[in-house]
């Protein structure tokens, strides 16, 4: 049975990089009919906060990530916690140490970073020089006498060996034994490292697949060693491409444009499943030209081969561009409910009627890549007229006949039955036929009257969402 697991640490907030692992983990599971399982790595105690740990269940809600077994949800293979495992990890500690796999290294930080300047200076690439790994009872008891608070290694092989490590994503990818010292397995404070627990976790939690970011490919090795060491079959590995910002740089708070933190998108108003769609072609295609999809569709065209080896640039703009497509092709309801709250940000819109906002968001939605940018949008609604470029509005109501146009719409405005904007179409249309004047000499100088700039949404719809009293002000303004 497949079983894959994200397994973020709650140290930060969850960026773009650990959600698409945790998208890809669930893809997986859901197109393998498999479990989903969610462990929380908090072994790093000063970092790791229950904040964080809240952020990133919020996010995964929010995009619909939903897991099987994990914190919360439970499952057979608890705690999900690393920090509740933590008399798991002591026994296989002790197993080791038995079988004289590991021992106790006494050595202060002072000692290691004079090691390591050493080998530098000798051109040797810094490594743990394994000097307590022969250390007799005798020797330990003074270390420990000086009242040092020992680390565990592991030994790592003396022979060179290959350890190779056949990648779903990279295929067989091969490392030399020798470039591994006898890393450290369980810290000063008595916590493992990731290393450690990731293997008993994995091996315990009977993981078939390790999904997660290439940056951790350097670590498999270790993880491999440690496999082997406990007579244990590894599970199969995948190492997803890293995530680039557009110059190619890794994506990080600098990325200029783009921004790292999941919990952006969502305040922003982006929607959840465009985001989701997004992020699923970030390092994947499927084999078909399609780029639009439901996760539903995702999981059914998902597949591991066809995840990429080489990065994937994060684009915004192609974001923002389904994101639009996204915002418009939902029914308009849905939408008017998601943008309230961003109106309300910015306006008073308690005494409107929702017919009215209705009109609102249909009249502006074609011009918006995610909500919040509603608000520049519809500020010509709420706020005074202002001019874009007040010369420029000047000259055209002086040119020849816009006086007349201006003035017999405001009059017919005044005598119109209903302020519909059906009604006020028909009322513009009727105008532009009466009078000596053409399409463009008719709707130019009304759109700056009535927004004071050159381009915008349909005119009967904003003669519509200001009313007649305000498009009559406004007229009234321009012939001033
Ligand atoms: N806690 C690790 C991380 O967030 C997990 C890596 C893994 O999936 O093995 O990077």
């Amino acid at each position: 049975d497949t079983r894959v697991r994200f397994a973020p640490s709650p140290t930060g907030q969850i960026h773009i990089g650990n959600i698409r692992t945790a998208l890809f983990n669930y893809l997986f599971a859901r197109k393998n009919d498999g479990q989903f399982i969610m462990r929380i790595e908090d072994t790093d105690q000063k970092r790791s906060t229950s904040e964080f740990e809240e952020i990133i269940h919020r996010e995964m809600d929010w995009l619909g990530l939903d897991w099987d077994e994990g914190p919360q949800v439970g499952g057979e293979f608890g705690p999900y916690r690393q920090s509740e495992r933590l008399d798991i990890y002591e026994e296989y500690v002790q197993e080791l140490l038995d079988k004289d796999l590991a021992y106790r290294c006494y050595c202060t930080p002072e000692e290691l970073e004079e090691m390591r300047e050493e080998q530098i200076a000798n051109d040797e690439a810094p490594r743990y020089d394994g000097r307590c790994r022969n250390l007799t009872e005798e020797e330990r008891k003074e270390l420990e006498a000086e009242g040092r608070e020992p680390v565990i290694r592991f030994k790592s092989p003396l022979e060179e060996e290959e350890i190779i490590i056949n990648d779903l994503v990279h295929g067989e990818v091969s490392f030399s034994s020798d470039v591994i010292d006898d890393f450290v397995i369980v810290k000063s404070d008595g916590m493992p490292t990731y290393n450690f627990a990731v293997v008993i976790d994995d091996h315990l939690m009977e993981i078939t697949e390790v999904i997660r970011g290439e940056d951790h490919l350097s670590n498999t090795p270790k993880q491999k060693l440690l496999y082997q060491a406990f007579g244990w079959e590894s599970p199969n590995f995948a190492h997803l491409p890293m995530i680039l910002g557009s110059d190619r740089s890794k994506l990080s708070k600098r990325s200029g444009e783009a921004y790292v933190y999941v919990s952006e998108y969502r305040k922003k108003g982006y929607l959840p499943e465009a985001v989701v769609n997004f992020l699923s072609l970030l390092g994947w295609s499927p084999s078909d030209d399609e780029e639009i999809f439901s996760k539903a569709e995702i999981v059914e065209r998902f597949s591991m081969d066809r995840v990429n080896k080489s990065a994937a640039v994060f684009d915004v703009e192609k974001l923002d561009w389904m994101n639009g497509l996204y915002i418009r092709n939902k029914d308009l309801e849905t939408v008017v409910d998601l943008a309230v709250p961003y109106l309300e940000e910015e306006y008073d819109i308690e005494d409107e009627s929702r017919e009215w906002l209705e009109l609102l968001v249909a009249t502006v939605r074609e011009s918006i890549d995610y909500l919040a940018q509603i608000n520049d949008e519809v500020a010509v609604f709420f706020e005074d007229l202002e001019y874009e470029d007040e010369e420029e509005a000047r000259e055209t109501f002086a040119e020849e006949k816009v006086d007349l146009v201006l003035e017999t719409l405001r009059d017919r405005s005044q005598e119109l039955e209903n302020w519909e904007k059906q009604d006020i179409r028909a009322m513009m249309n009727q105008i532009i036929s009466d009078l000596p004047v053409g399409g463009r000499l008719f709707f130019h100088p009304v759109r700056i009257a009535l927004t004071g700039e050159e381009s915008g949404p349909a005119l009967f719809d904003v003669a519509a969402l200001l009313g007649r009293e305000e498009t009559i002000n406004r007229l009234n303004q321009a012939l001033d």
